[in-house]
């Protein structure tokens, strides 16, 4: 091959680096480094005047950069590639289809501690003892700074060890579990195990009680501890606290044990299923399926045989994670890895502890929550296809786990919208991305869920998609019985109590002296200031769009989000002219506070971003509600996800209103999904349960879809919509936010940009249009709403408004606005 008569040829390599750049960067790289670096590896590497980041080498070559002088590398960090050939490919997959740089993916895709960079704060690890004889002199002095400083950065790290290089250093330090850095300080959580007590069998009714006490005439202290268990039993049917007994009966611990011993008292924990695996019980059998469950099996694995994507459509407590773990089984006999993603809040012990059951060690778990240290360790587990890390369960990040032989991908939940990434970038759909990956594979995947999203059920309508069905729920036990009721009836008849009707109230009433458990349910907090009127319930839609106006106060308007249509607050309601108007909504707090007025014996819990807010908020009141220690939980979206609560037979949507009035073209598909989910929360075993939704509107067609779980008929009925309204699946969106700190060149800005995307896509453009918070931290917001046709590329249209962007970055004004895409928005 000519060289041009060069007798070495300088060898290069590109370098992706975790920052937003159009394109990764050139560096130079010596003999020795080509011989040993490969694609996949990381190198630290300067940039810019002073910085140092971690970058993961793209490729290598001879080809010396045309605009710039390539750098020298500062140093290689791995001694094999921690990111595969399959991962690059799919990275580059994410990036060119949700519009961001590779940088922004790496940085995403990586857990942090593979990132140290210069801005790299980092933190004593307070959890570990160090045994500083272990640490080398470097590793030393950054132990002892770290005594009289809480926080270092790495360049002052750099300072104290005097060497440029330190993020070898900072690795060890990691892996000896001295430093932390600083988002990911991170707690384990343990469940409490709690004790509760109760009369011994024998002695549990009312004549062997007396008997009981008159044996017990000698010890005074005994006999008291007896008649208060006896008494509070009575009182409520709440399992009693041993120390909850001790508190009542003025005792002591020593006293109730003695009472144990004799076997007059029993002490018990109620089985929560929560326990952390231990690894010593040996693999359970996995279960036998049912005749539904096994006819889903096979048309799965039909499906599968034709290569296809399958959705599972199966109703809740139909048993869709037993035959997920069949499938689990046959890929992991087979060798192969599997990825089971989950939203995040579906993530809970619950779940982890059964699929435990069945196997055991083989199952790493990857989320969000987990430290440094754990989410390296899975990452390294993962590449070495290492047996204990066969399975991954995990949130929509685990997706970029270093899979080498993915033989199944299964998202649960499929339809939740939390499996988007809103910010920062990438915005991807880790359902979307994870079936681009399961491609790459060549894996078999599967969607799961009781409500699959319209865009799915379309795929498989259409037969792009397989498609399997398990319309019992397991054991036979019914499906919960549903009922609307009529709160603007009930408000006439002035038989509401606060935000109770009476019907819901009586329910509750029965429901508690059975000694089951209620949830009440009540849309999430924060949710867009709609306006409503308090006669009739009626919402001021747009006149274009199919969504509901939100109410901007600033301006004293209702607007439309989608295409800008406002008007000035009306006074009266436009339906049936009442004035008394609201534009508040009420809260999960409001109703604890009812609940606990109409209800004083029975014991109130709330679940709400407030309350869950703390480290382990979640899993605790979780804990508590499983336990019974709480009759009543009342929440908001999160108590929809996956939970398996044995005892509660009524489930209160205390306003359905709220949901379907959400200023989103998705709002009747997600009503339906979350009161589908919320109900399923009902009667999972024999009893059956009992669902009460209250609404304004009890003859709205979502409201009866859900009741008669008409699945289909929601389904036809959106579609039809959302070909109307030009929305997906039928066509695909991408909104493009402007961001700038001043008013006037940002509305100039959007403007330019939306009449350049007009001349190229004529009427499919929406907007500029603000969002209802139109300004975040200073900065003015605007967007703009894309429409592409599926029949046109959305890869030719993406190319388009590239070319846009780059005419509009050219001109001086414009380049300080930020241009932020959505790719399939949702
Ligand atoms: P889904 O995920 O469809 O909501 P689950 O998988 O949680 O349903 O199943 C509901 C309940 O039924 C669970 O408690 C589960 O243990 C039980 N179950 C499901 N399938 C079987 C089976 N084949 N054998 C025994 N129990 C089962
Ligand atoms: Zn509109
Ligand atoms: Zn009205």
């Amino acid at each position: 091959m000519a060289t041009g008569g060069r007798v070495t040829m300088a060898n290069f390599i590109n370098v992706i680096l975790p920052i937003p750049l159009e394109k990764s960067f050139t560096y130079s790289i010596t003999a020795e480094e080509a011989a040993l670096l490969q694609p996949g590896m990381r190198v630290a590497v300067p940039f810019g005047k002073s910085k140092i980041y971690t970058g993961v080498v793209q490729c290598i070559h001879q080809n010396p950069p045309e605009v710039y002088e390539a750098k020298e590398i500062h140093q290689l960090l791995d001694d094999y590639p921690i990111v595969n050939t399959t991962q690059l490919k799919h990275w580059e997959w994410i990036a060119s289809y949700y519009m961001c740089t590779l940088g922004e993916v790496v940085r995403s895709a990586l857990p942090g501690a593979f990132l140290l960079e210069s801005e790299t704060l980092v933190l004593r690890n307070r959890e570990y003892e160090i045994d500083e004889n272990t640490l080398l002199d470097d590793e030393f002095l950054v132990f002892e700074a770290l005594q009289h400083q809480t926080i270092l950065k790495v360049q002052e790290v750099s300072a104290i060890v005097e060497r440029k290089n330190v993020l070898p250093i900072l690795q060890r330090l990691l892996e000896k579990k001295v430093i932390v850095l600083k988002e990911e300080v991170y707690e384990q959580y343990k469940p409490k195990l709690v004790r509760y007590v109760k009369l011994g069998t024998e002695h549990a009714s009312d004549e062997k009680l007396e008997e009981l006490l008159k044996t017990l005439t000698r010890a005074p202290k005994q006999s008291q501890v007896v008649l208060t268990l006896f008494q509070l039993q009575g009182k409520s049917q709440h399992p009693i606290k041993v120390s909850e007994l001790e508190a009542s009966s003025n005792t002591s611990k020593a006293v109730i044990k003695s009472l144990v011993d004799k076997g007059i008292l029993e002490e018990y924990f109620i089985k929560t299923d929560r326990v952390n695996y231990d690894g010593d019980a040996d693999n359970s059998e996995t279960k036998d399926l049912n005749e539904y469950q096994k006819a889903a099996l096979v048309d799965i694995k039909a499906s599968f045989q034709t290569g296809k994507v399958t959705l599972l459509k199966g109703v809740t407590s139909s048993g869709k994670t037993e035959v997920y773990v069949k499938l689990i089984e046959e890929c992991l006999e087979k060798g192969l890895q599997a990825l089971y993603l989950l939203p995040e809040i579906a993530l809970t012990t619950q779940l982890i502890s059964r699929l435990q059951e069945y196997f055991g060690e083989k199952i790493a778990i990857y989320h969000s929550k987990y430290n440094v240290q754990e989410r390296v360790e899975v990452w390294q587990n993962v590449l070495q296809e290492k047996p204990k890390a066969q399975l991954v369960i995990g949130a929509r990040s685990a997706m970029y786990l270093p899979f080498s032989k993915l033989g199944l991908v299964i998202v649960d939940e499929e339809h939740e919208s939390s499996f988007k990434q809103f910010d920062p970038a990438p915005r991807y759909h880790a359902r979307d991305a994870a079936v681009v990956l399961g491609h790459l594979h060549k894996a078999n995947i599967l969607l799961g869920s009781a409500t699959p999203s319209v865009e799915s059920y379309h795929n498989a309508q259409t037969g792009k998609y397989g498609f399997a069905e398990i319309t019992r729920r397991y054991g036979n036990v019914l499906m919960p019985e549903m009922e609307l009721v009529d709160i603007k009836e009930a408000s006439r008849k002035r038989k509401m109590k606060g935000h109770f009707s009476e019907r819901l109230f009586m329910e509750m009433e029965e429901t508690l002296q059975e000694g089951a458990q209620i949830i009440l349910f009540q849309n999430r907090r924060g949710f867009a200031p709609l306006m409503e009127c308090l006669t009739c319930g009626h919402t001021p839609q747009c006149l274009n769009c199919d969504v509901s106006l939100t109410y901007h106060q600033y301006r004293n308007q209702l607007r439309c989000h989608y295409c800008g249509h406002h008007t000035a607050l009306p006074e009266i309601c436009f339906a049936c002219g009442s004035p008394d108007l609201d534009t508040k909504g009420f809260g999960t707090e409001q109703i604890e506070k009812e609940v606990s007025g109409l209800f004083p014996e029975a014991k109130v819990g709330r679940m709400d971003l407030d309350t869950t807010r703390g480290k382990h908020g979640y899993e605790k009141i979780i804990t508590a509600f499983e336990q019974k220690e709480l009759d009543i939980l009342v929440g908001t979206q999160m108590l929809t996800k996956g939970l398996d609560f044995r005892n509660v037979n009524l489930v209160g949507v205390m306003n359905a209103d709220s949901l379907l009035n959400f200023p989103d073209y998705r709002a009747h598909e997600r009503t339906y999904q979350l009161l589908t989910q919320v109900a399923g929360r009902a009667g999972r075993t024999k009893k059956r349960g009992r669902v009460i939704i209250q609404t304004y509107n009890p003859y709205h067609q979502i409201l009866k879809q859900v009741t008669t779980s008409d699945y289909k008929g929601m389904y036809t009925e959106q579609l039809y919509e959302r070909e109307q309204f030009k929305y997906p699946p039928v066509n695909r969106i991408i909104k493009v936010t402007f961001k700038h700190k001043n008013y006037q060149v940002l509305n100039e800005a959007a403007d330019w940009f939306a009449g350049a995307l007009r001349t190229n896509f004529g009427g499919t453009v929406l907007g500029p249009e603000y969002p209802p918070v139109a300004r975040i931290r200073n900065q003015y917001l605007k967007h703009i709403v894309i429409k592409i046709r599926k029949a046109h590329s959305l890869a030719q249209t993406k190319a388009n408004i590239r070319r846009i962007e780059k005419t509009f970055k050219a001109v001086a004004m414009f380049r300080s606005v930020r241009v932020i895409y959505n790719v399939d928005h949702i």
